[in-house]
């Protein structure tokens, strides 16, 4: 068997134990016979799976009891329909653009009511997160909408806007789990498990409970929304079932590792080995703002794309998967969530020092 390090934005790593412990447990769950995959989600050893990932992620978030948490399909591009159809009860939003993901949540909006952009990176190419202290927040808006962490072009939020009341909420896709966060800070967080947490395939929703009072737009489909999943514990279908088991294990392993604190210092100190050498680097730059600068999504170039080029060839041979940058920005991103073991930074380190000693004179 073979593992390689695996530098993918999503579809990324998951822990290793992880992987052995659902291998393990694969032909026959605990005793029941089966595997996760084939058992009812109204059974009763599937409920106890659900309710302890739930248990679980609360622990880690220190989510409060007016918090509902959510298991739901769709990845979070659903979430850029669920979220105005759900919340946008006089028709306007206004939006905060850093990038690829928050401008297509601003389209999605814009089929349901008027979303503004109140806050931009774009004339920087989303290399840096926009200053949060004079925003101007239109008086009808019915929530603010901030994508945390900026998968593809590498930047992040360190503080956050304070919207005098307005819902907050928050795409955390990408640094979900990173780190601490705190819950109370938003109305609605979601996030996409397969960046940070899980398989593909299961979106988890934080949402505070008097937002599930507010009347989702004329037309929403039942299964849109929220309070339908929140009334009937995330089954009032078939839930995602197998890839919440997973996620499960996942926080289960993140709490035994000494939960989300011991996670960032980790998460820090890989960035910090990857961004220091980036920056006494002779051939290779980082692409943002130092200030903004994400712990999950490392973007980097030469400037020359034929070296770009070159380094990327060099690196798949080296055995580095998936290092070229989104398709719409080019250069090199080296995602490193929580799953990329140091020893994967480190070693990619050690391959761009040889790369930059042969191209350098
Ligand atoms: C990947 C990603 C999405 C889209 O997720 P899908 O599950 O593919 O719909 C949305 N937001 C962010 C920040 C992402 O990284």
């Amino acid at each position: 068997m073979k593992r390689i390090f695996n530098f993918s934005a999503g579809p990324a790593m998951l822990p290793e134990s992880v992987l052995h412990q659902a291998a393990d447990e694969m032909l026959d769950y605990k005793d029941s016979g089966m595997s996760v995959m084939e058992m009812s989600h109204r059974s009763k050893t599937y409920q106890g799976i659900i309710d302890e990932a739930e248990a679980d992620l609360r622990k880690l978030l220190n989510i409060p009891a007016n918090y509902k948490v959510l298991f739901l399909q769709g990845g979070g591009t659903t979430q850029f329909a669920m979220v105005p159809m759900n919340l946008m009860k006089n028709r306007v939003a206004d939006y905060i653009i850093t990038g690829h993901w928050a401008k297509k949540a601003y389209d999605e909006a814009k089929i349901f009511g008027k979303a503004n952009i109140i806050a931009s990176s774009e004339d920087k190419l989303f290399s840096y997160i926009p200053d949060l202290k004079n925003l101007k927040y239109t008086p009808e808006a019915d929530y603010v909408y901030m994508c945390e962490n900026n998968t593809i072009f590498g930047t992040k939020y360190k503080s956050y806007p304070d919207t005098h009341g307005k819902i907050l909420v928050n795409d955390a896709s990408s640094c979900f789990l990173s780190e601490p966060l705190d819950v109370t800070k938003f109305g609605l967080i979601f996030a996409g498990a397969q960046k940070n947490v899980g398989p593909a395939g299961v979106t988890i929703v934080i949402i505070r409970e008097d937002l599930l009072a507010i009347p989702p737009l004329p037309g929403t489909p039942t299964l849109l929304q929220y309070k339908i999943h929140a009334d009937n514990g995330s089954m009032y279908n078939t839930p995602p079932a197998y890839n919440i088991y997973i996620c499960g294990l996942v926080f289960k392993y993140l709490l035994s590792i000494g939960g989300l604190e011991a996670v960032k210092a980790n998460n820090e100190k890989k960035a910090a080995i990857l961004y220091n050498y980036i920056d006494s680097s002779k051939i290779f730059k980082g692409t943002v703002e130092k200030a903004s600068r994400s712990l999950m999504n490392v973007c980097f170039r030469t400037g020359d794309p034929k070296l770009d080029e070159a380094f990327l060839e060099g690196a798949k041979k080296a055995g580095f998967s998936n290092l070229p940058g989104h398709r719409s920005v080019g250069g090199m991103r080296a995602s490193i969530y929580n799953a990329m073991p140091m020893a994967g930074v480190q070693a990619l380190v050690d391959y761009m020092k040889k790369f930059e000693a042969e191209h350098v004179k």
